[in-house]
């Protein structure tokens, strides 16, 4: 499935150009193009979809492996994987894609907030019968 209006669509492709890293019938990678340090690249389902939610398991399987590769390829030794799914959780390209984010120091990369926040064993013990309930 792929989009008309979809700028990684496009890119998947070819209409626009990247710096390709790897490609299957399943999955592509290329750099990121506003980089938060060297070697911030992202991988994608060739399957359309905005929202992890959305994307076929088939079409997820080999997403995880080629991160890893991509990480050990750039020689990354402190990184993060990120996948941002809606505008307040930071998504400005609704096409799932998965960041591989070398983390070099403090200043480069990826900086973010852990608002951890107090809770008891009640509260999630309560949180964890719901979920398990609905999976
Ligand atoms: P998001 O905030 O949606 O998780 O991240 C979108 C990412 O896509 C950003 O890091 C941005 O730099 C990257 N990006 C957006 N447009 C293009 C493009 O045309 N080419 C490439 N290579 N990266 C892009
Ligand atoms: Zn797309």
């Amino acid at each position: 499935m792929s989009s008309a209006s979809c700028i990684f669509c496009k890119i998947i492709k070819g209409d626009i150009p990247s710096f390709k890293l790897f490609e299957s019938d399943k999955v592509f990678a290329f750099l990121d193009i506003q980089p938060l340090s060297r070697g911030h690249a992202l991988v994608i389902p060739k399957f359309h979809g905005e929202k992890l939610i959305d994307i076929p398991d088939e079409d997820l399987v080999e997403i995880l492996p080629l991160v890893k590769k991509i990480a050990k390829a750039f020689g990354a030794q402190d990184f993060n994987v990120l996948q941002n799914n809606g505008r307040i959780a930071n998504q400005a390209v609704d096409h799932v894609h998965f960041h591989m984010i070398p983390k070099p120091n403090e200043k480069d990369g990826l900086t973010l907030g852990w608002p951890a926040r107090a809770t008891d064993m009640e509260k999630l013990k309560i949180l964890h019968e719901e979920i398990k309930a609905k999976m």
